[in-house]
Order: structure tokens, then C-alpha cells, then sequence
């Protein structure tokens, strides 16, 4: 049977609120042909069951008169709930005053003490079921038009009125999302985004018939499955990955999240949520595209709500304290200092010392980085200026500009202003841009990148290695350096195509015309690799590790 039949086919949950036994019993025996039957004795009963079987109750038969809490207080509660208001009610009465005073408060319909016609109330029940679910279905559209996949709406409803899977056996529910879906729009156009999204729905279509699920579309670029357990989820990701290389553009990528093993205990709104959460995991992450949810999970996602939120304050506050890491110069017989690049800490009040890798990007995500950009611009800047009045040094400084900062179109006046408002040499505020940004928007990045060399400042390109730029973007990108991803220099010493590869990249900045900075480069032995493979200028612990700003003066001295 497909999953539409058998939503249609499913049996209700019905709940009778009853204090009598007698009634209570005579009801369930009534409608248990037809439904199943949950019971209460009172109002305060019948809440807790509703909380129990969130989602599953599609009806409520509740009597007036009732200990604890009676009839028409449940109904009042039942008024101030969201979900429980969704539940049509049909009022158990003998009392006709009672009546007017329960349609006020929500009732659908009466069925009348005692319970003598049992087919008049079986059809009553059926009758307000399917009423009260046409209406929500005709509320919500049914498919989403691009797509042709269920709405969001709908597919929660359809969910919902899903039986229980058999015994032993368990659901899971996949978020599905498109990394970086503004930007490939903004770069391939509005129709490849289209065709993209329907490549996607296909490949859900594919999975959804493949077995037992339903899927939506729930959001922009966000789809959401529910189906049938199974532990393959590498090889749907890679099934739906197929479906979009077929479009042609190799660099467009999915991230996939997997909640494993759905519980009645929660709304499947809130599993989605998670499920989508675990998809967010590996935002920045282009190696892995699949992630299961688990506690540790939920943690970190509590944890990075906290950064989010702290933030505001936490610039207000000068929490954020800048680092510089040397970058040695080792052409000649002994290492120089040659320059340094700026790397933000956050510390914390409560959370303590918090690294950059936690929360970039995060910042990166909803633009919150803009503004910490901007703060440690200037905190560098001053940095260069007081260096250059007191240790009479001018120490280059680079600071790392994130993607999203190009889409400030005053990108190039507030950098401008900066070196202005401190007064130190342009080609001394050096900037670096990861080979990521480039790749995902070239066309606006060769023109923006360019207007600020032309400006006059100095511009590395960072992580080169770990993008995916093609050699002509490197050879059209005017750039002054290229930093060499840490990637490389772990490999080195494992293999000889690691070798192979840094030699490669060297010999790139070679063709370029450019120095080849090597970073990540850790104990004796790494060093001597990248001397003797020709890199120009090193930065990493072996020199030194990112210091604050009192700690880096000593090694301008030794300059
Ligand atoms: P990145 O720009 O590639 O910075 C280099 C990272 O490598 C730094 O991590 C540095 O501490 C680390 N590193 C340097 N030498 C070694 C080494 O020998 N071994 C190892 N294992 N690591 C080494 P950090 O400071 O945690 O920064 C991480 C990333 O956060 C940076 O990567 C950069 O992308 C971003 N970031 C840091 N500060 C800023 C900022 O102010 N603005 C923006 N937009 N991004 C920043
Ligand atoms: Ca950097
Ligand atoms: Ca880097």
C-alpha cells in the first residue's frame, strides 16, 4: 500500500473524558470498532494524556460534569493551547443549559446521555473528524509548485495522521539542504536555482518511493523526509548528489542532517528542527555532507544560540581580544620576522576563553561578522600605528576578511578610512581572502579584490588548497600572495604525493610571481621539509603560536 492510502486508511486516536466507569466503558466498547480508544477520568487526567500522544488525538469526547476539573475548564484550557485547540471536541451532555455555554467555548457538537444509539454517535464522531481534516487540508496548499513535493504544512498533517510503525520498527526524519543556495542563485541565475531544487525534490521522490516516506519541500531551499529506518544515508546523499552534478556545476553542493529513530514523545516539528540542525553543523565543513543528531548535538546548538545572543555585548564590552602569529621569512641564511596575522579570541566572562573556530562561523551565517571584522580591522590598525611610535617598527599586519564582507558595497571606503583614521602605510594593512570566497562568487570577487589592489593594499590569498579554483581564476585574480593550506603540510611527511603537492602549489606562486607562505608548520622536521621544497615565508607554532599583543613585542625587538 502506498503511504497516501495509507494515511487515509489509518485508524484515529479518540479520547473519551469520563468519571463515570460505566460510561467510560460503554463508550470505548461504541467506538472501538472503528478507533482507538484512550480514556480519562477528569480534565487533569484527560491534559496528560494529550501531553503523552502529542500530535496523535484526533478527537476529544468530554463530559461537563467531572471532579478535579470539570467540562468547562478543560475547554477553557484547551482555548489557550495552540495544538490542543486543533482537537475538535463533541460534548457528553444531559444538561441543554450547559450547551450554549460549551459552543461558546469551542465544542463542535452534543451527543446526549445516555448512550443509546450507538450508530448516531459513531457517525457523529466520524462526521466532525473528517470535517475538522478536509478544512486543514484545504488550508494548506498541497504541493509546492516548483517542486511538485508536499507543502510544509501538509506534510506535518500528513505525518501526523500516519499509524505507528509495527512493532520493532522506527522512523527517522532527513533535513535536506543546499549549501550556500543564495549564492549559487546570485552566481549561476534564478533558473539553475530552480532546476536545482527540482533535482533535489527528484532525488526525494526517488527515496520516498524507494521505500516507505514522505517528503516536503519545507522551506526555500530546505526539504524534509520522514521515512522507514535505515542505516545506508551515505548512499542517499550520494544519490541526491548525483542528481545535481547532472546539472553540470560541479561546485554546487548538499549537506544532509539525519534524526534517527522519532519518538511520539515530541512534536515532528521539533525532529525536523534537529534534523536541520545536524545539516548545520557542516556549513563550513566541504568534506563531509551528512551528520546524525545526537545529545552532544544538542548541546552545541544550545551553546552557539548562547554566542549568537552574547555577542552585541560581548563587542560592547571589548571581549574580543586580537592575537598575532609571526609569519617568518626563511629565504636567507636565518629566519626573519617578516609579518603577522591578526586572529580574534573571545574571552569570555562566563564561558572563557572561546577560539575562532567556534564562532567565525557562526558569525558568518547571519552577518554578524561584518561588525566583528570591522572591530578587529581597527584593533590592528591601531596595533601597526602604536608599534610603528613606540618600537619605531612597522610590523605588516594581516587581518582576514570573510566572504560575507563583500557584499558590503563600502567594503573598500571603511578599509580605506581605517588606514586613514591610523595613519599607517597601505600596503602595511595587508588582507587576507580564503580561496573559498573566490570560488563561490568569482565574477564580483575579481572585481572587488581588484579595485582594492588598486587602492593600494596587499592582498593574500588564504586556505589555497582547500577550494576549488580553477587555474585560470588563479591566473586572472591579481593577488601578492599565496598562503598554502595547513592540509598540505600535514601530508607532507605521511606521503610522497603530499610532497609532490606542496612542491606544486610552490611552484604555482613561482609561475605567479608571488611568495608561497606556508602554514600550520609545527615542529623541526616540517620545517626543514618546506625549506628544502623552496616555500618563502613560514607561519606556525614552530615559530611561534598566536600571542597577544604585549607577548608578539619581543620578537619585533629580535628583529
Ligand atoms: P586561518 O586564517 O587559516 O588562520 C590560521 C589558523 O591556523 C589560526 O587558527 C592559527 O592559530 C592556526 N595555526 C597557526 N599555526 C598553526 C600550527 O602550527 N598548527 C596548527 N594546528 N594550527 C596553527 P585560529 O586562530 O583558531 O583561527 C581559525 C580561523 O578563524 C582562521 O583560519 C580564520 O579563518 C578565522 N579567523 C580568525 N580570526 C578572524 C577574524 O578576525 N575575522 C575573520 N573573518 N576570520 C577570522
Ligand atoms: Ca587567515
Ligand atoms: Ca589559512
Amino acid at each position: 500500500m502506498n503511504t497516501d492510502a495509507l494515511i487515509r486508511s489509518s485508524r484515529r486516536t479518540v479520547l473519551v473524558v469520563e468519571d463515570e466507569a460505566t460510561n467510560r466503558e460503554l463508550l470505548g466498547y461504541i467506538l472501538g470498532e472503528s478507533y482507538d480508544v484512550l480514556t480519562a477520568v477528569d480534565g487533569v487526567e484527560a491534559l496528560e494524556v494529550l501531553a503523552g500522544h502529542p500530535g496523535q488525538i484526533a478527537m476529544i469526547l468530554l463530559d461537563i460534569l467531572m471532579p478535579r476539573m470539570n467540562g468547562i475548564e478543560f475547554l477553557k484550557r484547551r482555548q489557550q493551547d495552540d495544538t490542543l485547540s486543533r482537537i475538535p471536541v463533541i460534548v457528553l451532555t444531559s444538561d441543554k443549559d450547559a450547551e450554549l455555554e460549551t459552543l461558546k467555548l469551542g465544542a463542535l457538537d452534543f451527543i446526549t446521555k445516555p448512550y443509546d444509539m450507538p450508530e448516531i454517535i459513531l457517525a457523529r464522531v466520524r462526521r466532525i473528524i473528517e470535517f475538522v481534516e478536509d478544512r486543514q487540508i484545504i488550508q494548506d496548499v498541497e504541493r509546492d509548485e516548483l517542486t511538485g513535493l508536499y507543502t510544509r504544512g501538509f506534510f506535518f498533517e500528513y505525518c501526523r495522521r500516519l499509524p505507528a510503525p509495527p512493532r520493532g520498527e522506527r522512523r527517522d526524519v532527513i533535513a535536506v539542504d543546499v549549501d550556500h543556495f543564495r549564492l549559487v542563485n546570485e552566481v549561476y541565475g534564478k533558473g539553475f536555482g530552480d532546476r536545482l531544487l527540482c533535482a533535489v525534490a527528484d532525488g526525494i521522490h526517488d527515496v520516498v518511493h524507494a521505500g516507505f516516506g514522505i517528503g516536503c519541500r519545507g522551506d526555500v531551499d530546505l526539504f524534509y523526509v520522514l521515512l522507514n529506518q535505515r542505516r545506508d544515508y551515505e548512499a542517499v546523499y550520494d544519490a541526491l548528489m548525483r542528481r545535481v552534478h547532472q546539472l553540470g556545476q560541479s561546485n554546487v553542493r548538499l549537506r544532509m542532517g539525519v534524526y534517527q529513530g522519532v519518538e511520539n514523545t515530541r512534536p515532528l516539528e521539533w525532529y525536523c528542527v534537529a534534523a536541520k540542525a545536524a545539516c548545520d553543523t557542516i556549513r563550513a565543513n566541504y568534506t563531509r555532507g551528512v551528520v546524525l543528531y545526537d545529545d552532544k548535538l544538542h548541546e552545541r546548538e544550545l551553546y552557539n544560540e548562547r554566542l549568537i545572543a552574547d555577542m552585541e555585548s560581548a563587542i560592547a564590552q571589548r571581549q574580543f581580544t586580537v592575537y598575532y602569529q609571526p609569519k617568518y621569512d626563511i629565504r636567507g641564511e636565518t629566519p626573519k620576522l617578516y609579518a603577522a596575522e591578526a586572529l580574534v579570541r573571545w574571552i569570555h566572562p562566563e564561558l572563557g576563553f572561546i577560539s575562532p573556530g567556534a564562532f567565525i562561523p557562526l558569525f558568518e551565517e547571519n552577518g554578524l561578522i561584518a561588525k566583528l571584522d570591522d572591530y578587529v580591522w581597527r584593533q590592528a590598525a591601531g596595533q601597526i600605528r602604536d608599534w610603528r611610535d613606540r618600537l619605531g617598527v612597522t610590523v605588516p599586519v594581516s587581518v582576514n576578511l570573510s566572504r560575507m564582507d563583500f557584499y558590503d558595497p563600502r567594503l573598500k571606503e571603511r578599509l580605506l578610512d581605517i588606514v586613514k583614521e591610523n595613519g599607517i602605510p597601505i600596503e602595511s594593512f595587508v588582507l587576507e581572502v580564503t580561496e573559498s570566497a573566490y570560488s563561490q562568487n568569482m565574477d564580483q570577487m575579481l572585481k572587488t579584490v581588484g579595485e582594492l589592489r588598486q587602492a593600494g593594499f596587499h592582498i593574500e590569498m588564504d586556505d589555497f588548497g582547500s577550494g576549488y579554483s580553477s587555474l585560470n581564476m588563479l591566473c586572472l585574480m591579481p593577488i601578492d600572495a599565496l598562503k598554502i593550506d595547513m592540509k598540505f603540510v600535514r601530508n607532507v611527511a605521511s606521503s610522497s604525493t603530499g610532497y609532490r603537492m606542496v612542491e606544486l602549489v610552490i611552484e604555482m606562486a613561482r609561475a605567479l610571481g608571488v611568495p608561497a607562505i606556508v602554514e600550520g608548520v609545527e615542529d623541526e622536521a616540517q620545517y626543514r621539509l618546506m625549506k628544502q621544497v623552496g616555500c618563502d615565508i613560514i607561519q606556525g607554532y614552530y615559530f611561534s603560536r598566536p600571542v597577544d599583543a604585549a607577548s608578539f613585542e619581543p620578537l619585533i625587538a629580535g628583529k
